[in-house]
């Protein structure tokens, strides 16, 4: 096969499918769509570009399989799903990939696999090999081995981190929706659809609110999640809808369809774009007004002394949020200490770790170079 130069604005692009585009809104998987979707696809594989598709799914196609099973509402059962669908998803994908003479490769992951900094690397190294072999990767969440604590939870933000980690120039969220609107379009006639983000504020965080398909796991919510960080990784992001006719392939050559996210103005460099897929959103510190301003004018480390509360929690090696007084997010950083143990330490000296714990990790809570500010 040959392939020819790629003259669009993207060249490597990461295409999210939801649930919800999978099964056009039913309770069954949609084959035609998903021959629709694999032929747009295998257009711009063909042309040179690098695709790259996390699909959700494979749930839905466990219900399918089993026909439609009355199960607990627990864990084990969904993983179960899981099992039985991803599976025959795959098999799906790989036969009609195969049309074209196309390759796939599949890889599960969990949050786990981002955060660890080895992890990370070996997933990024075999993204890489796939891409380079001109293979499709195809990544899913390893939902079979996922408990609650180390699972990413909805597939916007698992397709944001797989955009970091590869480098993608774009992420594209397909829905069930056309875009993000001024409001939820179910309930307010007036809702207008917004085509061009430049900054993710609180009110758009507001209009977004708890719109879900309930279908899949992500809603806008956690599509704008999604677009926070594949932008600041440097990746334009668009939320559209799947059912737009040859839809991949317009937005590839830079069509406007949705909502466009601007990418962050340079993509930062690879330790800092691991910082922000290994992000975890389960807790976070509030730096007082000194700490503040030395991170963001010094590039400082953070100091217990700094430390002026904590929330939630999170472990030694999490990546997590700095806030400053006046409640906005300034930075992300990898923790040397546990949110226990940050509470302990809030306000005190360096000198005093030994004593209040009894054992050190190093006298910063984040070290500057674990650091990204925002
Ligand atoms: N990993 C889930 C699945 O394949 C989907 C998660 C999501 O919809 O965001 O069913």
């Amino acid at each position: 096969m040959t392939f020819a130069p790629n003259p669009a604005p993207y060249s490597r692009i990461v295409i999210k499918l939801g649930t919800s585009v999978l099964t056009e809104g039913t309770r069954n998987f949609s084959r035609p769509r998903l021959v629709e979707i694999v032929r747009q696809c295998a257009t711009l594989h063909q042309k040179g570009f690098e695709i790259i598709l996390v699909s959700s799914g494979a749930m839905a196609a466990g219900k399918e399989k089993l026909q439609f099973p009355t199960l607990p509402p627990l864990v084990p059962a969904k993983q179960m799903l899981s099992a039985v669908g991803q599976p025959w998803l795959m098999a799906l994908y790989s036969e009609y990939f195969d049309i074209y003479g196309i390759l796939v490769g599949q890889m599960l992951l969990t949050r786990a696999d981002l955060q660890s900094r080895k992890r990370y690397l070996n997933a990024r190294h075999t993204l890489h090999a796939l891409i380079q072999g001109h293979v499709v990767p195809i990544i899913n969440e390893n939902d079979t081995v996922t408990a609650e604590e180390i699972r990413v939870g909805d597939n916007d933000n698992l397709s944001a981190m797989v955009a970091t980690l590869a480098e993608a120039d774009l992420l594209v969220l397909l829905t069930d929706q056309p875009g993000l609107f001024t409001a939820d379009p179910r309930t307010n006639p007036g809702a207008e659809l917004i085509p061009e983000v430049e900054r993710i504020d609180e009110r758009l965080l507001a209009g977004a609110g708890a719109s879900i398909t309930g279908l899949g796991t992500g809603g806008m919510a956690t599509k704008l999640q999604a677009a926070e960080t594949a932008t600041r990784g440097g990746a334009t992001v668009v939320i559209a809808s799947g059912s737009v006719p040859d839809v991949i392939p317009r937005l590839a050559h830079g069509e406007s369809i949705g909502t466009r996210f601007q990418p962050g103005s340079s993509r930062p460099e690879n330790r800092k774009r691991w910082l922000l897929a290994g992000y975890t959103r389960s807790g976070w510190i509030t730096v007082d007004a000194g700490a503040a301003t030395a991170l963001a004018r010094r590039g400082s480390s953070l100091l217990p002394i700094g430390v002026a509360a904590v929330e939630g929690d999170f472990d030694r090696g999490d990546t997590i949020s700095l806030y400053n007084p006046q409640g906005r997010e300034i930075a992300r950083g990898l923790s040397n200490y546990n949110a226990a143990e940050v509470r302990r330490l809030q306000g005190c000296h360096s000198s005093e770790i030994e004593t209040r714990l009894g054992y050190q990790y190093g006298e910063e809570v984040i070290h500057r170079n674990d650091l990204i500010l925002l």
